[in-house]
């Protein structure tokens, strides 16, 4: 389908889908990943840009902190403009672009132009919401159909065309832009014959993690929205698809449902966390604290790499030591097979999991995930006298492993494959949230992610506030401890998803959220 030529420019209006940025197409994804320049609106999720090429222009053309937002024309001759340039010009709109998103003008206006532009579809507000608050918008016993409603039409036109008295018959309603218009549809509708007792639903922020229904009437939704706080974006169904909600919202159920999580892992691995914990329905604020350098000096890991076979034993002790190691053997033109023969020794199924990404085995992962643990089983698998052992870490990592096989009579070769830095500062959005105490969890992976984190909350003026802190072991809970921090919880298993299971548990005496019927 990319069938542009190399100077011509293009246009591609891309649907971003609404809410979290998983629902974008993989289409769509692949035309932000080789974009020159992006054209987003405000409902659009900006993790999305984060796929965009480093020197790729960002244009913002959504409404601002004042409310207003670039016009009609302007979004137009911008994109023509960028296009005439010979560029490749990503307009990126939430949801779907022709259902509501005025996606029409703007390809009305490439054509007329002479620009050449593409249309990728997105899932829209409608089925985004039905999936995630538990609405199926059509049922072959009671909804035969579905019609998609503006709740805002374009005050240009003087009067209204909507035909209340045919949107009276049909089957599920769903308004868009509606909620600041919800007396005048529910009265119009109610005035045209729909009964005051249809099921109605408001469902704002769908996907997100701040998603709300709300399950009513059409004669008592206008006043449950008001009560309720209800704020856009968000939509109004009306039909017995309504009910549904009470029984199929999966979503807001979810076990971290509404809570925010801090996560101060390293950039590169920041996403092993960050995936699991939305999936569970939480929300997640990346804040780096460590960010993962190569080594400073490679002159003793290259002469270690060159002759691998002499080594009994490699250890490696993080996923990044495993990806620092097999760049440099690439860089010396070598690969997995200069490690034929050694034996490997893995800290963690993390780590484990890494070297088989690379199509090599384990063959050995102790059963807690320690130094301590790792040289025990070192030491009970022969390492001792006479045995020569690799290990490849980082800059910063601890004696025990070291000290025990050498104490155990090996020869032990320590390599810092990698170094680990101090980020110039946390993201704002974590500074945010850390300073308006939005934050419910703050997770720590290793005692420097808590040296760190406390380093650049301190220089940014903020604490802890009042979330609370849970460990992946008992080092990181004494590094918060030597910071007078108590962990709340501290994973049993000192792993990822170990500690994301001590979060869950935590969270599982609260009360869940549902829908509110
Ligand atoms: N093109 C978009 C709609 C743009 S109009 C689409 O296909 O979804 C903007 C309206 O969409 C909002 O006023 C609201 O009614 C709806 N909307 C967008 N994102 C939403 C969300 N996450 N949850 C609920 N409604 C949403």
């Amino acid at each position: 389908m990319i069938d542009k030529r190399p100077h011509d420019g293009l246009v591609v209006l891309v649907g971003a889908g609404p809410g979290r940025a998983g629902l974008i197409s993989r289409t769509g994804a692949r035309w932000l990943a080789r974009a020159d320049c992006v054209v987003y609106d405000r409902l659009v999720n900006q993790d999305l840009l984060k796929a965009c090429p480093d020197q790729a222009e960002l244009i913002h053309v959504g409404k601002g902190p004042r409310g207003q937002a670039a016009s009609q024309e302007r979004i137009n001759r911008l994109l023509i403009e960028h296009c005439r340039a010979g560029r490749t010009v990503v307009r990126l709109k939430g949801g779907d672009p022709y259902t509501f998103g005025r996606g029409g003008e703007e390809a009305l206006a490439l054509a007329e132009a002479g620009c050449a532009f593409r249309v990728v579809p997105g899932v829209t507000a409608a089925t985004a919401a039905a999936a995630y608050a538990g609405i199926p918008l059509t049922d072959r016993r009671w909804a035969s159909s579905v019609t998609f409603v503006t709740g805002h039409e374009d005050p240009a036109k003087g009067k209204s065309c909507l035909d209340y008295s045919a949107l009276a018959k049909l089957d599920t309603l769903v308004f868009y832009m509606g909620v600041g218009n919800v007396p005048d549809i529910t009265r119009r509708l109610i005035k045209a014959g729909r009964g005051g007792r249809t099921p109605a639903a408001v469902v704002a922020n769908a996907s997100l993690p701040n998603q709300r229904t709300i399950v009513a009437t059409l004669d008592t939704i206008a006043e449950a929205i008001d009560k309720a706080d209800i704020q856009p974006p968000a939509l109004i169904i009306v039909g017995k698809a309504a009910t549904m909600a009470s029984r199929l919202n999966w979503f807001e159920r979810l076990p971290l449902f509404g809570r925010a999580i801090l996560v101060t892992r390293a950039r590169r691995q920041g996403c092993e966390l960050a995936e699991p914990l939305r999936e569970l329905g939480a929300e997640v604020i990346e804040a780096p604290t460590i960010c993962i350098e190569p080594a400073d000096s490679f002159g003793e890991m290259d002469a270690a790499l060159r002759c691998l076979g002499k080594y009994d034993w490699l250890a490696l002790t993080s996923v990044n030591a495993v990806g620092a190691l097999f760049d440099r053997l690439d860089e010396l033109g070598l690969d997995a097979r200069a490690l034929a023969g050694v034996k490997l020794a893995c800290i963690g199924p993390a780590t484990a999991d890494a070297l088989r990404r690379r199509g090599l085995r384990a063959d050995l992962v102790p059963e807690t995930f320690t130094s301590e643990a790792l040289a025990e089983a070192l030491v009970s698998a022969g390492v001792g006298a006479g045995t020569e052992a690799l290990l490849a870490r980082a800059d910063i990592a601890t004696p025990q492993l070291p000290d025990a096989l050498t104490n155990a009579g090996a020869a032990v070769t320590q390599l810092s494959v990698y170094r680990t830095a101090l980020p110039e500062h946390l993201p704002p959005d974590a500074l945010t949230a850390l300073r308006e105490g939005q934050a419910d969890w703050i997770t720590f992976t290793s005692a420097s992610t808590v040296e760190n984190f406390l380093t650049l909350t301190a220089a940014a003026g903020v604490g802890t506030g009042n979330a609370k802190l849970a460990a992946i072991g008992p080092v990181t809970a004494e590094a918060l401890a030597g910071h007078d921090l108590a962990a709340s919880v501290v994973a049993e298993t000192q792993t990822i998803e170990g500690l994301i299971d001590a979060v869950v548990a935590a969270e599982a005496a609260r009360k869940p959220k549902g829908p509110t019927a």
